[in-house]
């Protein structure tokens, strides 16, 4: 089986013990000259791994990440990624899923069972609480919903078999910041595993792990990506046994991420502060600018004072991400909200955010949740992207003399 390829091999299939030119292609012994030295990391695909001999095929089936087993437990490209993104987030150990949402059901999977509990803020991810409200309850999982702005109320809520405490910061559409260290000492405080979601602070804005979480996990589809064009998410920790089941529920599960999509993250990942700070600095401006608007009556940008949690956020984060809310005045009618949307020309109507463009989406927060600390009114959700602001803050205008 063990065939030495030869450093360089000149003529195509020379020295192969084939004449057919298809089967000259299939075993082609060509290999590079060592020696190539470049910034980009090498792009490694394969479903399947070659093993040099039964012995090493039989060793390798326990190797973890010290080795190769299979395409879907990793390539040297997907390594890679994992290191840099346990890296960029101060953690140990990382898995990747083929969105941030699947790398939610990790989570899930790694640490819940038959008769278990977890328990969401009010503000989680919304398909984060729908996979909850469906799949795990459906598997005998039950779930609560608890106030984030409430350390001693989720304390006084854990019971002997709630096993996982997600949390986020800031929480998702309303944007409240938490007491991240007095949320996360409250969520361990009976011995549950605390996870967090880390999409908006991206490793640049806080250090999870500096506030005690066990897990971290991270849609790669936002800043890292920073292009609106791949999908994907991580789980990073640094307890060796909390990696341990999440290792095992990944490898379980049968989730993979390609090769290619690892490519387009591991691009973009140099440019992520620079990135990430830009799309501050404007959300910030435009934030700013549209609390001075007539029509609106509540900004919900953890960075602007007044807003809920904005003291949590002083005292834990450098920065602040490209994302924030606005709540337009309760008098006006849903439909000129819409129509404000609708005039809106560089700010497109999607969902995810952390791309080169502008988004704006309204939600009907009433029929999704009623926090006390924000006040009646039609909310719009914004991602702010690279464009100049001041282009931006021409559109939001422009908007708002159409619809208002
Ligand atoms: C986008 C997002 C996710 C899910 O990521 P996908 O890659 O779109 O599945 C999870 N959590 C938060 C806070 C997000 O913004």
């Amino acid at each position: 089986m063990t065939q030495e390829l030869p450093e360089q091999a000149g003529i195509a299939g020379q020295g192969l013990n084939a004449q057919d030119p298809i089967t000259q292609q299939i075993h082609h012994p060509y290999s590079p000259p060592s020696g190539f030295e470049a910034f980009p990391p090498a792009v490694h695909k394969a479903s399947t791994v070659m093993f040099k001999d039964v012995a090493a095929l039989r060793s390798r089936m326990t190797q973890g990440k010290q080795g190769y087993t299979y395409g879907l437990h990793g390539t040297p490209t997907t390594y890679t990624l994992e290191q840099r993104i346990a890296s960029l987030e101060g953690g140990l150990h990382c898995e990747l899923a083929p969105s941030g949402l699947a790398a939610i059901t990790i989570v899930n999977m790694a640490f819940l069972k038959a008769g278990d509990e977890v328990l969401l803020p009010a503000n989680v991810y919304g398909p984060s609480k729908e996979q909850a409200r469906t799949l795990l309850s459906g598997w005998g999982i039950s779930w609560r919903l608890y106030d984030p702005m409430d350390p001693a109320g989720l304390a006084a809520m854990l019971r002997p078999n709630t096993r996982l405490v997600w949390v986020e910061a800031p929480g998702s559409v309303t944007m409240e910041f938490p007491d991240l260290t007095a949320l996360v000492a409250a969520a361990k405080s009976q011995g549950a595993v605390c996870a967090l979601d880390n999409t908006w602070g991206a490793g640049l804005a806080f250090n999870a792990f500096d506030f005690g979480v066990d897990v971290s996990m991270h849609a790669l589809t936002k800043y890292p990506s920073g292009g609106a064009d791949v999908l994907m998410g991580s789980v990073v920790t640094r307890d060796e046994a909390l990696h341990q089941g999440i290792h095992q529920a990944h490898a379980t599960l049968g989730i993979g991420v390609a090769a290619n999509d690892c490519e387009l993250v591991l691009r973009s990942l140099p440019s992520i502060r620079v990135r990430y700070d830009a799309h501050d600095q404007s959300a910030r401006a435009l934030a700013a600018w549209l609390g001075d608007q007539p029509q609106i009556t509540q900004v919900l940008h953890p960075a602007v004072p007044g807003s809920p949690g904005h003291e949590h956020w002083k005292r834990h984060c450098k920065a602040a991400a490209g994302l924030f809310s606005v709540m337009f005045d309760a008098r006006l009618e849903a439909r000129q909200v819409d129509a404000f949307v609708d005039a809106l020309q560089l700010f497109h109507l999607g969902y995810s955010w952390g791309g080169p463009m502008s988004l704006a989406v309204p939600y009907d927060l009433p029929a999704m949740r009623e926090p006390a600390h924000c006040l009646p009114g039609h909310l719009v959700r914004f991602s702010i992207g690279l464009e100049a602001v001041e282009d931006l803050r021409s559109d939001l205008q422009q908007a708002l003399q159409q619809a208002f």
